[in-house]
């Protein structure tokens, strides 16, 4: 079990649904900007219009009171920008038009790390939203966009350049191996961020949502030893994985 000890220069969180990244990896995105001035860029995949079981309450009404969520919350991390491809919620494709559009940001935004859904699950099922972003985040990744050849027209009629990302942590995963160890204070965003997802939260005071997360984390730290921690799956693209390739032929 490992710490990281490298925070992310930049990093785009690729996520399903407004409240998804601030549960999975909310603590760190606050201590990696806070204590190591990271830049992070959230990608909100979909637009969370079925996100209720009120049936009073119309999809478009929703869907941009979670808009307006997602930005205070990120707003609470300290996140650079938060970008909204706004597809249906539970409409997302592993398709060439949202595959594009990731590979897009990607190029844009040149991260070095990007923050994603573990879309592999062998012992529960999980939304079909969060498989797709987290497969489309990592195909996206590695190999599209560092490919001249894959989308080239971003290249050839939007003056972007093809980029490496070098690493991928995976939240929400079944066998995580690497670890972000916390500090109350970023507990404290993480439970702040989370508050403010109000559609989302109305079961839970408070109180209750910092208890959670603090027994949670200190669950999760037990594994690497530390007082809290949120996990991760890594997955490390580059030299290793094209020597991988080769090996195997
Ligand atoms: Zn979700």
């Amino acid at each position: 079990m490992q710490l990281i000890t490298k925070p992310a220069r930049k990093a785009l969180v690729v996520t399903p649904h407004p409240d998804d990244a601030e549960g999975g990896c909310g603590a760190t995105m606050a201590k990696w900007i806070k204590e190591s001035g990271s830049e992070f860029i959230v990608v909100m995949c979909t637009n969370g219009d079925k996100g209720t079981s009120d049936r009073e309450l119309q999809p478009a009404e929703l869907a941009a009171t979670r808009e307006k969520e997602q930005r205070e919350a990120s707003g609470v991390l300290g996140v650079k920008d938060v970008v909204f491809l706004a597809h249906p919620d539970g409409g997302l494709e592993d398709d060439l038009e949202f595959r594009g559009q990731v590979v897009r940001l990607i190029r844009q935004h040149q991260p070095d790390t990007i923050f994603c859904i573990d879309p592999y699950r062998s012992k529960s099922h999980t939304h079909r939203d969060h498989r797709m972003s987290g497969q489309v985040a990592l195909d996206a990744a590695f190999t599209y966009a560092w490919s001249y050849l894959h989308f080239p027209e971003q290249i050839s009629q939007e003056g972007l350049k093809p980029h490496r990302v070098e690493r991928a942590f995976l939240w929400a995963s079944e066998s995580p191996d690497c670890f972000v160890e916390l500090e109350e204070a970023n507990l404290e965003l993480k439970a702040e961020a989370l508050s403010r997802h109000v559609s989302q939260m109305h079961s839970r005071t408070t109180h209750d949502r910092m208890e959670r997360i603090r027994r949670w984390s200190g669950e999760t730290g037990e594994k690497a030893g530390v007082p809290f921690a949120e996990g991760f799956r890594r997955i490390q693209f580059g030299i290793g994985s094209l020597e991988w390739q080769f090996l195997d032929g």
